[in-house]
């Protein structure tokens, strides 16, 4: 078990926290604010318990002196303010004078925001290479680290890794949630235990497949990667996504687990992708031969409804259609209304997934909803997550 900020005193320390700051942001203005909101359990608990609290987090990346403007945490200074209802001090600078005169100056219970880490990037991707002197001059201003934006937490970067080789540490409450979602899809899942993967290609979910077919009953596959599978299978895909430089991989595996693999049977097909388009929905052996597969069919989903309503655990990772096209979005929707109705166990892996699913209006009928993408899709692999791993133990 790792450490958590509540194995600290907090009182008059400095406090560094690496949060995910990492909001889409247009013209200054922030789209969404989900994961801003995210880390305030972390952020108040800190104050509340007397901290001086020095947030640090990156915010898209930097690779020209143009991206700075773009990617400036000055606003999200301005929000998080607004939703802690009290001041947040924002500094523009990642280091120097400033920073560190604004940190010695600090109070019990004040909070100060550094800006993006990424501007460090600029000078030799100092944060993203992890530069052990970077790691160790942002450590120097702090007493305590805690990371909490698990997003970040399979890369090691000085923000995360760096900071917390120099100091005590542990995790926020967000990376406790993220941590705690996954762990008994991990370790102990309560069977009958499905998995439903979507997503564009097979090549990024290769690993996850074979993380995930040894501790599932099932694995039922939509979106484009459903189509390299059925392609394996010698079915006829039209124009569909293939991968074909893994249909070597489906073929062994649909050998391996003849039983566990589940895939459409009908699929929703049209000759152009785009909204505005005549779609038509056929049993994968009608394919058209310049038709493209965009969703599962209706009888695919009354297929994939028998496993998932008696399910004790279930985890949704990537959409089983193009579901950012109306007319594609049926079969998301779909198993988006078949998991409201499921009562166990249910785990949405971030990015693409959370995306539909809190799109589609359905995000408040699941367990958890990971905010990390990456960092989900890494844990799903089996792997160990470099941000967590470097955490002290309890
Ligand atoms: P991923 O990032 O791998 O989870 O992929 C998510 C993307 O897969 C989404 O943007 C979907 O539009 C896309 N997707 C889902 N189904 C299909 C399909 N049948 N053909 C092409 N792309 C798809």
């Amino acid at each position: 078990m790792k450490k958590t900020i509540r194995d600290y005193n907090l009182k008059n320390k400095k406090v560094l926290i690496r949060v995910d700051f990492n909001v889409p942001i247009q013209n200054g203005c922030i789209q969404d604010d989900t994961r801003i909101k995210a880390s305030l359990p972390t952020i108040s608990y800190a104050i509340e318990n007397g901290a001086k609290v020095i947030l640090l987090s990156h915010l898209g990346r930097i690779e020209t002196e143009e991206d700075k403007s773009k990617y400036d945490l000055e606003p999200v200074a301005l929000r998080l303010s607004e939703l802690l209802n009290q001041k947040v001090i924002f500094v523009n600078e990642t280091r120097g004078k400033l920073v560190e005169e604004t940190v010695s100056h600090l109070e019990s219970g004040q909070v100060l925001l550094l800006q993006n880490t990424r501007y460090e990037d600029l000078d030799g991707k100092k944060e993203s290479k992890n530069d052990p002197e970077l790691g160790s001059y942002w450590a120097s201003l702090g007493e305590l680290f805690i990371n909490d934006a698990f997003g970040t937490s399979h890369r090691a970067h000085a923000s995360n890794v760096g900071i917390a080789s120099h100091l005590p540490n542990g995790i926020g409450f967000l990376m406790e949630k993220e941590l705690t979602a996954f762990e008994p899809i991990l370790n102990h899942p309560e069977h009958p235990f499905t998995v439903i993967l979507g997503g564009s290609k097979v090549s990024d979910k290769i690993e996850v497949i074979e993380n995930l077919v040894t501790k599932a009953d099932q694995l039922l596959i939509g979106g484009g990667m459903a189509y390299t599978f059925l392609k394996a299978s010698g079915l006829s895909i039209g124009k569909s996504l293939c991968d074909e430089e893994h249909l070597d991989f489906c073929q062994k595996l649909m050998k391996q687990y003849p039983d566990k693999i589940i895939l459409p049977i009908d699929s929703v097909n049209a000759k152009e992708i785009k909204e505005e388009t005549e779609i038509n929905e056929r049993f994968i052996s009608d394919f058209g031969e310049n038709e493209i597969g965009l969703d599962i069919g209706h009888n695919t989903v009354k297929l994939f409804s028998q496993y998932i309503k008696d399910s004790k655990t279930i985890l949704w990772n990537g959409p089983v259609g193009m579901f950012e096209l109306e007319p594609f979005s049926k079969g998301t929707e779909a198993i988006c209304k078949l998991l409201k109705e499921n009562d166990g166990l249910i785990v949405v892996g971030g990015g693409d997934t959370a995306s539909a699913i809190e799109k589609l209006g359905y995000a408040d009928f699941v367990t958890h909803i990971s905010t990390g993408g990456g960092a989900s899709l890494g844990l799903l692999e089996g792997k160990k997550l470099l941000g967590i791993e470097i955490i002290n133990e309890k």
